[in-house]
């Protein structure tokens, strides 16, 4: 455990000025209180809120925020009182602590109304003083890295809710290496399988590239020194976690991820970050596209930085950030880097916290979270919990909309308007031609592209997720389909009078229309595209001696009953499934899986597992294909919008059932590793269907796997084990 002068003399280097009586007494006050309290570790007591003040030296915090942390858990578990803290060290520090009790019980992943009335009361506490967060956060740090003592069974819920709500925060104040050990330690809970291999593979990098860092750091270092800049280079190796979401993200295996190494260059002025990058991109060859200027426009957290990618020494690729000393502080420290030595003298043109970018959001949200709204209704709707599940695009004129996570466009044009919604043909997002169906992110700025289309195509319904846009579509769908079953049935009628030789006229039908129980022209019409009449029953019924041959008749077995009944008319190219008389959902046809009511297949190559948004696209009398709406495959139906159909999964109830899903690995070249790649897949629960070899070099070769899965989840975790293996360079999913 650290001693007390231990601490002081930390907190005097970084700041001089410390006020080491004040230290003192919190250090003493702070261990009497919690006696002989001890932690799950068997530890005493005191050394959480010891080790959690020293977290915060590291971040050189002012005093008020180290005493702070001391007595973070006093209140709540010892005998002091808030009172007792003023008296003895001021009321600064006594509404921090205050702060930091209040929030002490929040437990974010209660449940959800309980964690949105939990997270509005962390905001707030954050809200009234910058510091409540950091000694949270700090606090939160050591709890992550004490958590192989707390009971098994907590452990998760503790890692999902830094994950889901600490971790994020830290990254929203610009907190970096904050934000990366939880989240690293977090993942190391969640994910220990994924944890474990890339650690091993990065061991092994490791051992292969010993000494690398160190000669492209004196490379760099004399390069820069040699055209007259004086730099600070540091090389480092990224976190399991950001590998790990990089091949999330961006579905390459270990190998391809060129980018393991970082190094930060830090020069003295603005001017020289600008010339050591010109110095590098003379030297080495610069990767296109990786260039990004954060000095001219900082990130919303006041990151800010110059970034590049380069083949550098060794044909290594290396990715470089180039900042000032101050730009550095900011990267690191964020918010907490405007809050040093806050009780003692400023320096000039220091920025407050109160006065950065990220406090501003913080704000930003919080009047967002409030406005115009009671708490019940502020529960009730869940906006609060929406928090970490939210993003927040913008309008070309400046006007944010917060949408949920995972919106596209279309939910944007939706939210601004639903004229906006119907005629939405394309969209822009910050600036590049963007598919409607792309998912949004914070900060994207939004331009939807409208055309003369009065409706939304039906398919939409399955791909928007906020209700305003899904209840637009729905009203403009019911219509249009109307419409189409009206224009189908009056080409039925007529084709079947002009078989038999009648001449067709609208006053012939408006005498039938009694007879047929109809009231109008459309209604018998769409009465006979929905198949409820049939056109010789039109005939009839205006010449009742007519005695015809059948115009419709060929039928599939399942043409009575179920949802899709494939009868056909020859003249016809397709039909229209019928719309049921369900509130919810009226015009999607539920997906069961091959064994259904409706023939039903899944997309020939790459198949389309629960869990994808899907479309179907109606073969005329063959029954429906599955897609992925993300499917490459769905382009060539582009043209032909009548054949879309508006499906979605329906197996929630159902026993559980496999589908298929195509993955294409490439590995390297050894005895076993097809054998490897089998069993990982067989292990996880998929089923091999087939193993095709698609390509081959001289270390390495390519195969497709048609494999069975249970749904997405499923797919996308045996995708996550294969890109672990260590013979894998590459696995992802076929037209997924
Ligand atoms: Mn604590």
């Amino acid at each position: 455990m650290m001693r007390q002068y231990e601490l002081v003399d930390r907190v005097r280097h970084y700041n001089p000025a410390t006020d080491e009586g004040l230290l003192d007494s919190a250090y003493v006050y702070a261990m009497k209180a919690h006696g002989s309290q001890t932690r799950a570790s068997g530890d005493p007591y005191f050394s959480h809120p010891l080790e959690v003040a020293a977290i915060l030296t590291d971040l050189k915090l002012d005093d008020a925020t180290i005493v702070a942390a001391l007595l973070h858990d006093t209140i709540e578990d010892t005998k002091a009182t808030k009172a007792e803290i003023g008296k003895k060290f001021g009321k600064d520090i006594a509404t921090l602590v205050e702060g930091l009790t209040k929030i002490k019980k929040l437990d974010l992943v209660s449940k959800r109304a309980a964690q949105a009335e939990n997270l509005r009361k962390l905001l707030l506490a954050i809200a009234d003083d910058v510091r409540v967060l950091l000694v949270k956060l700090a606090d939160r740090l050591h709890n992550m890295r004490t958590l192989k003592f707390v009971p098994e069974e907590k452990r998760n819920r503790i890692a999902e809710e830094t994950l889901d709500i600490y971790a994020p925060l830290a990254g929203r104040m610009g907190m970096h290496d904050m934000r990366e050990e939880l989240e690293d330690l977090s993942f190391r809970q969640l994910q220990p399988e994924v944890y474990r291999s890339i650690e091993q593979r990065l061991a092994a990098l490791r051992e292969r590239n010993a000494g690398l860092i160190k000669g492209i750091e004196a490379e760099l270092t004399d390069e820069l020194a040699r055209r007259g800049i004086k730099a600070k280079v540091r090389g480092r190796e990224k976190k399991p976690y950001s590998i790990w979401k990089k091949m999330e993200r961006k579905a390459v295996g270990f190998e391809q991820l060129s980018d393991l190494y970082g190094f930060r260059v830090i020069v003295g002025s603005i001017a020289d970050c600008y010339a050591a990058v010109g110095i590098v991109h003379t030297k080495w060859p610069f990767v296109p596209g990786r260039f990004k200027d954060y000095i001219s426009t900082p990130k919303q957290n006041d990151y800010r930085s110059l970034h590049t990618t380069v083949v550098g020494p060794g044909r290594q690729r290396v990715e470089l950030q180039v900042r000032t000393y101050d730009m550095d502080q900011v990267a690191e420290y964020g918010i907490a880097a405007h809050a040093v030595y806050k009780d003692s003298e400023r320096s000039n043109g220091e920025i407050l916290p109160h006065d950065s970018n990220a406090y501003a959001w913080l704000r930003r949200t919080i009047e967002m979270l409030a406005e115009g709204s009671s708490p019940e209704e502020f529960l009730e709707h869940t906006k609060l919990e929406l928090f970490h599940d939210q993003v927040f695009c913008f309008t070309p004129n400046g006007r944010l909309i917060a949408l949920p996570r995972k919106a596209t466009p279309i939910d944007f044009a939706y939210a601004v308007h639903t004229d906006v919604g119907n005629s939405a043909i394309g969209c822009k997002i910050n600036g590049q031609v963007a598919p409607l169906v792309s998912e949004l992110q914070t900060g994207d700025e939004v331009e939807i592209i409208r055309g003369d289309a009065k409706a939304p195509p039906a398919a939409w319904d399955a791909i928007v997720i906020t209700g305003k846009a899904r209840a637009a579509i729905r009203r403009a769908t019911r219509s249009a389909v109307r419409a189409q079953y009206t224009g189908l049935g009056r080409r039925m009628v007529e084709r079947a009078f002009a078989k038999a030789s009648l001449p067709f006229s609208d006053e012939k039908l408006q005498a039938a229309l009694p007879r047929l129980a109809r009231h109008t022209g459309e209604d018998l019409f769409s009465s006979v595209g929905r198949g409820e009449i049939k056109p010789e029953d039109v005939l009839r019924a205006i010449d009742p001696e007519w005695r015809g041959e059948r115009v419709t008749g060929v039928k599939t077995p399942k043409s009575e009953g179920g949802w899709f009944g494939l009868r056909r008319a020859s003249s016809l190219k397709f039909r229209i499934p019928e719309e049921k008389g369900k509130e919810e959902k009226p015009s999607a046809i539920p997906i069961r899986g091959i064994n259904g009511e409706l023939p039903v297949r899944f997309a020939p190559n790459g198949g389309a597992v629960p869990g994808d948004r899907i479309v179907g696209i109606l073969n005329p009398g063959e029954g429906i294909t599955i897609y992925p709406i993300h499917s490459p495959a769905l382009k060539e139906f582009d043209d032909q919008p009548e054949r879309w159909l508006d499906v979605r999964w329906d197996v929630e109830d159902a026993e559980p059932q496999r589908f298929p899903a195509q993955i294409a690995v490439t590995a390297m070249n050894e005895p076993g590793s097809l054998a490897q790649i089998a069993t990982v897949i067989g292990e996880h629960g998929g089923n091999i269907d087939n193993i095709r070899m698609d390509g081959k070099t001289a270390d390495f070769h390519r195969m497709v796997i048609d494999v069975e899965v249970f749904d997405l989840k499923h797919l996308n975790a045996i995708i996550a084990q294969l890109r672990a293996k260590k013979i894998v360079s590459g696995a992802e999913r076929v037209n997924g």
